[in-house]
């Protein structure tokens, strides 16, 4: 059996090793990122062009089965794969890590909801943790800005702002400090889910600091989806 892996998260490599060599597997990445962390087995890099494109890219490679476990906000990549895997009746599963808790935070569907949220409640000292794509949404914004992202935003950004280019995981005592030397007074993250960047969320409660969330996109009608590495694996077994 020959697999697809979208992957670019922690679960896509931990199937990955999972499967390999086992199960004759395909990685691929979005290549976003400078020396991605590479999963076992064979890795791809870069967009198939559109439905089309993979489409094609399956067929040629004579792809049995499709796992979808790219990041949670890559909504495009998956409503590509489910309808390219419907249309050639592939088996297509999601593997999509549990989403946070929101608890107490203030839930919006958008980065620019986001960034209204922030409006409306004048918050002043904004740790933003949305990723570079993210920071778009609070270009026009006067509020002071921690951006931490993972590269570069190549869009305009906040007027008063501070960058910070890193890459998790992160941990709870680093974040608390973060957030109390900044004097921030708001984070603002999207719903990831995951143990890699929960301890800011984690800091932000302890310390009191309110919470603007981005809620997922939601995942195309009729989907099989599972939670974590081994309910993924262990739909592939049964297909074997
Ligand atoms: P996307 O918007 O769903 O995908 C855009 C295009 O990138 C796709 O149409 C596809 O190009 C290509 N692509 C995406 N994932 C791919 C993969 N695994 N293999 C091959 N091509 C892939 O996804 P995104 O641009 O990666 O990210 C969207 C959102 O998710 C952003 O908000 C980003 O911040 C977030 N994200 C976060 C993390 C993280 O670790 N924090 C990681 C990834 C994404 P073609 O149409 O050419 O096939």
């Amino acid at each position: 059996m020959r697999v697809l892996l979208l992957g670019g998260t922690v679960e896509g490599r931990q199937l990955a090793a999972r499967l390999h060599p086992h199960v004759d597997v395909i990685s691929s990445l979005a290549g976003r990122v400078p020396d991605p962390a590479l999963p076992a087995g064979a890795v791809r890099i870069g967009g198939f062009g559109g439905v089309d494109g993979l489409r094609r890219w399956l067929q040629e490679q004579r792809i049995d089965a499709v796992v979808d476990a790219t990041h949670p906000f890559a909504a495009t990549m998956t409503a590509h794969a489910a309808r390219a895997c419907r249309e050639l009746g592939l088996p297509h599963l999601v593997l999509a890590r549990p989403p946070w808790d929101p608890g107490g935070a203030i839930v919006v569907a958008s980065d620019v909801g986001a960034a209204e949220a922030v409006a409306e409640q004048r918050f002043s000292r904004v740790f933003l943790t949305t990723g570079r794509s993210g920071v778009k949404a609070f270009a026009g914004s006067d509020a002071w800005f921690l951006i931490r992202a993972v590269t570069e935003p190549d869009t305009d950004l906040p007027r008063h702002h501070q960058l910070v280019l890193s890459r998790g995981p992160y941990h709870y005592d680093d974040e608390l400090d973060l957030l109390t030397r900044h004097r921030i007074d708001a984070l603002v993250t999207k719903n990831s889910g995951g143990e890699m960047t929960r301890p800011k969320l984690d800091a932000a409660v302890a310390l009191g600091i309110p919470v603007v969330m981005v809620a997922r996109p939601p995942l195309p009608e009729g989907i099989t989806t599972v939670g974590t590495v081994q309910e993924a694996a262990a739909w592939l077994a049964a297909m074997r």
